[in-house]
């Protein structure tokens, strides 16, 4: 069994496979190991099965990061439209849902059977099974695992996030910039629905199951997106990416009405329909359910021609400025991402080497590049995996 090659790659998810891919086809000898049972296991769950793989409209605007301009090199030198390329290469149907974002036709499986049939044509060695126990660096790295021991000049990892630790996350990655003195941002649960407290719990009790467009703003980032209201908090996209933006003490705003001007609406209802209930009216826009929530007494039955104008602002800032107190996250178990990871300075925004430990490279969500929900993080792995594949 051959144990030297050009780059070893750990982490078979979808920045490495990529990376194999791209250095295997310049000629590169490339062994890929990966600790599950098989490659891909996070695409083949991804988009509920269907892989929303990129997104049309990708930009560095899209990503969170300690330095916004470190993704700019590679998201300009790998595009969606060289993965879609490659995606039609295969003959693989898909369709555009929403604002740019590509999904399979069919099954997620698809993208992962590509994936590997472009390894098997760049002669990449895939291993799975395969638990590495410790790495060693003197002119070339030495990987020790269960399968034995391989040698390689280049190291690649691409062990992923922390996000859901039964698919198999690990902080292998950020052990490794560890071991070889590189700083982390603090990694944090990213694209993941809120907690909120007992109280506001309480009160929301009432709405579980009720999906509803809005606008949700923190931090300067508004995203306009369904909100969904949950047992245990607030899900739904746009809570997702709101999340990434929030900050612990933060409130997050929810505007329920974003295309109406509400208290323009009010009076021009006390003109044409003065003895209609404000939450009759309401209910035409928004679920029975939600209108009554929102709508404290004495609000709840007056008549719309009753209002003053300190009440009409009060409703109105009980529908568009609702403010939440999130006391927490769902946590790495339910997260889509991994906000945080090795510091962007570590590392060459062109290749993703190591700037202090020549041949050691990292890529994707190891990184401390973080995408919003729509396909934006499988570009930034294809992206980041592809680029250090040209120089591993
Ligand atoms: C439920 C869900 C749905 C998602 N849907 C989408 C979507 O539709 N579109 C999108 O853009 N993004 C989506 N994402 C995010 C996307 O899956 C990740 O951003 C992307 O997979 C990151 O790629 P990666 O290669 O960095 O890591 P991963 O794909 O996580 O791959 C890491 C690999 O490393 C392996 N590994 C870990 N530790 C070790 C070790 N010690 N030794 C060997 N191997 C190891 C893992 O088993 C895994 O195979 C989704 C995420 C989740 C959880």
């Amino acid at each position: 069994m051959m144990t030297d090659f050009d780059t070893i790659i750990i982490g078979g998810g979808a920045s490495g496979l990529m990376c194999a891919i791209a250095a295997g086809g310049r000629g590169r000898r490339v062994l890929l190991l990966e600790r599950a049972e098989k490659v891909g296991k996070k695409i083949l769950i991804s988009g509920g099965g269907r892989c929303n793989f990129t997104n049309l409209n990708v930009s560095a605007e899209n990503y969170l990061s300690e330095n916004p301009h470190f993704c700019k090199s590679a998201l300009s030198r790998f595009t969606p439209a060289d993965f879609i390329a490659l995606v039609e290469k295969h003959g693989i149907r898909y369709h555009e849902k929403t604002a740019g974002q590509l999904f399979c036709d069919g099954s997620a499986r698809e993208i992962v059977t590509m994936l590997l049939a472009e390894c098997r044509a760049a002669g990449v060695d895939i291993r799975t099974h395969c638990a590495v126990n410790a790495i060693r660096k003197n002119n070339r790295f030495s990987i020790e695992t269960n399968r034995g021991t391989f040698r390689a000049d280049s190291l690649v990892i691409a062990t992923g996030g922390l996000s859901i630790p039964k698919m198999g996350a690990t902080d292998f990655g950020l052990r490794v910039a560890k071991q070889f003195g590189l700083r982390i941002v603090p990694p944090s649960p990213g694209l993941v629905g809120l907690r909120l407290g007992a109280a506001e719990m309480r009160a929301l009790g009432g709405l579980s199951g009720i999906s509803v467009p809005a606008e949700v703003s923190c931090g300067g980032q508004s995203f306009r997106e369904a909100v969904l209201f949950t047992h245990h908090g607030l899900s739904g996209p746009a809570m997702l990416q709101i999340l990434n933006y929030w900050r612990r003490g933060q409130t997050i705003t929810i505007n329920l009405l974003p295309d109406v001007d509400l208290a323009e609406a009010i009076s021009g209802w006390q003109k044409t329909h003065p003895k209609t209930a404000l939450k009759t009216r309401l209910s035409e826009w928004l679920p029975k359910r939600l209108v009554r929530h929102r709508l404290a007494p004495p609000f709840d039955a007056k008549p719309v021609n009753q209002l003053s104008l300190k009440e009409i602002a009060a409703v109105t800032r009980a529908f568009q400025a609702w403010d939440i107190s999130p006391t927490g996250t769902d946590g790495f178990r339910k997260a889509e991402v991994t906000r945080g990871g090795v510091d962007t300075a570590e590392l060459s925004s062109k290749t993703f080497e190591a700037k202090r430990v020549r041949g050691l490279f990292f890529i994707g969500e190891v990184v401390d590049v973080t995408g919003w929900l729509g396909g934006y993080n499988f570009q930034w792995a294809w992206a980041s995996g592809w680029c250090a594949g040209q120089f591993v």
